[in-house]
This record gives C-alpha cells, structure tokens and sequence, in this order.
C-alpha cells in the first residue's frame, strides 16, 4: 500500500504507460505496456543532438470522486511549440489528450485519494529516435506518457522558501530554448542549482541572460510580485511560459489586482510586498528572502517565515479548482471518465 501523506516527488512504478511512433509521417496508434523501459538506436538524435521535449501535468482525485486532468489542452499547445522549435514531428492535439487520458484511466489506483494532497504527475515525452550521425532533425520520434503519484508539496504546511541569486550560470539565452521545454535548459540549469544546495537555498533565481539587470525565473518555476495592488510578472524571451502563472494572471484579475507582464528589473526587488515562484509541482512557493552573494545582501518579503495573503488566497484558489471544491468557470478541468 502506498503511503499517500508521505510520498515524495520520486518516481514510483506504475502498471502501464502509453506510446506512439512517428514512422513515415504519421503517428501510430497508441499503444500500452507495462514495460518501463525503452529501445533505442544508439544513433537516436534525442541521445546526440539534444531532440527532446517533456511536459509536466497532473491529475487530482477531486472531493467529488471525479478525477480531473488540470489543463491539458495548454500544455499539448506548449509541447507542439516544443516540437516545432527543435524541428520534431509534434504529437497533435488528439494524440496528446488521448494519450494523458488513458495514461491516467490504465493507473487509476495510483490517483491518490482526496484530502492526501497528494496528485498523479503527468509525464509526457517526446523524443527524436532516428539514427543520424549529421546534425539534423530525425526522421523517427516516439512519443511516451507515463504516470507517476507524488505527494503534497507542502507537508509541513505553506511556507515560504529563500532563493539565492546566480549571476555566473544561465540557464538558457536571450534567442535559445528558454521559452520551449527541452531537457537541455535543465542539464544547463543544475551545477547552478547544486551551488544554491548546497548554499542552504533550495533554488536559484536567474536573472536575464544579456545585461543581468533583469529577473528571469527562479529554477524551473516563473517568478511573480505583489505591489500595490498589481500582480507583476517578467515578460522575458528565455523563460518558459508556465501554465501556472497563466492561470494565476487570470485569478489575480478576477480578485480586482492589475497584472503586468514586462521586463523586471532586479533593482525593483526592494519594492515587492509579496514575492513567489510557481509551476505544477508546488502551485506557488512564496519565496521568503532572496540572497544576493555577490552584493552580499538579503532581501526579505514580510516576515520571511510566512506567506503573504495574496500568494495564500491565490494558491487556495488555485488548488480549490484542481480538486474540485470551487467552480471551474474557464473550463480548465479535462474530467477523465473511466
Ligand atoms: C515547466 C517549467 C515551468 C512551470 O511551468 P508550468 O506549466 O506552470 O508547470 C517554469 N519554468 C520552467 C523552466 C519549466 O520548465
């Protein structure tokens, strides 16, 4: 038996996952396995030339019984923007949701129960399976869903984390992949994010690539500020544009808050009431302090110990409509019927 309160962000086995084949120029049906493994041409271009894209959604128990998949829709568009940047054959839109879909309706007991806080994790896959020696697109891909359960985010309740500022490593540039959501900004991103381990900072806050005058993302979450009544978010060519901040620049306006996306300048950290980074795995984590190593300085949002009303009344509301305790007006809940 799983002990749903206490899992972790791990991979846990589940029984099956899905996949199609790009052959030919089309996809395959989809077909399912239990097998969690792969075979591959050691030639494959995902292995050499870095053709991989990777999605990160989940699927919540709700306090209905129902189990909802929290926006797929958006997240099979990023994918296909994915693909068409790194020049792989995208999976469509069909594909995509069918695939989330059946991944979740073949693990249905591993959907942990309502009130665990805990959810499915949603991972699909894409990869460039071709042999090709010369650098150039592949002419196979595969395209993989699997599942897996982890556990709530927060298991010592919502706390804010403390970030520390890298001014020495970028995770991607200015024209790069930033935007897109490939493997490669994460192995670009994690001698950065062992410095700030070890440091005692669970994450790193990146500034803009070019001139570092301007905040990027913290690790591989997006950043955001309260001030004044206004929700600020960077608007930056290297930043992935997550789902999550998406849907909280929606519910900031409908709490009456004004919402920015511009460029950020660091130099306006000072002025932040609430500071915060999210993504799918923990909604929002306020961030409680941010250390900047080279200035030697910290700067601190409210106490430092706990979150600010707005990113605690942002991220309830949130978490209300992934499980189903509050009205789901935009329709970003896909319901999976089994
Ligand atoms: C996936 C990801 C995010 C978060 O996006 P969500 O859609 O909210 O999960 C933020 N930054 C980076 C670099 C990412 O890869």
């Amino acid at each position: 038996m799983i002990d749903w309160k206490n899992l972790g962000f791990g991979y846990i086995r589940t029984d099956r996952n899905v996949r199609s084949t790009w052959t030919d120029g089309s996809w395959s049906p989809l077909e399912t396995t239990d097998s969690e493994y792969l075979t591959l041409h050691m030639a494959s271009t995902c292995l050499h030339y870095g053709q991989e894209a990777f999605e990160g959604l989940k699927a919540f128990r709700g306090k209905d019984g129902k189990v909802r998949i929290f926006r797929l829709e958006e997240n099979a568009r990023r994918m296909i923007r994915t693909a068409e940047y790194t020049m792989m054959a995208p999976p469509t839109m069909e594909l995509f949701r069918e695939a989330c879909v059946e991944a979740v309706r073949l693990n249905e007991r591993f959907i942990p129960p309502y009130d665990t806080g805990a959810s499915l994790y949603i991972r699909p896959l894409l990869i460039g399976t071709g042999a090709q020696v010369g650098v150039k697109p592949a002419t196979e891909y595969m395209f993989v869903v699997f599942v897996t359960p982890v556990g709530p985010y927060y298991k010592e309740g919502f706390r804010p984390i403390s970030v520390m500022v890298d001014r020495h490593h970028d995770r991607s540039a200015p024209l790069g992949t930033g935007w897109v959501k490939v493997g490669g900004n994460y192995a670009a991103s994690l001698l950065s994010g062992d410095i700030a381990h070890k440091a005692g900072f669970p994450s790193t806050l990146y500034l803009d690539s070019a001139e570092k005058k301007y905040i990027d993302e913290s690790g591989a979450a997006n950043f955001f500020a309260i001030r004044g009544g206004c929700y600020i978010t960077p608007k930056s060519p290297s930043i992935l544009p997550s789902i999550t901040n998406m849907s909280l620049r929606d519910l900031a306006a409908d709490f009456g808050l004004r919402v920015e996306q511009r460029a950020v300048e660091f130099a306006e950290l000072p002025s932040f009431e609430e500071v915060g980074s999210c993504g799918t795995a923990a909604v929002i984590s306020p961030i409680g302090k941010v250390y900047d190593p080279d200035e030697g300085k910290t700067y601190t949002f409210g106490d430092g110990v706990n979150p600010g009303p707005w990113c605690v009344k942002l991220y309830e509301t949130l978490r209300a409509i992934q499980y189903g305790e509050a009205p789901d007006p935009r329709g970003w809940n896909t319901i999976v019927e089994f």
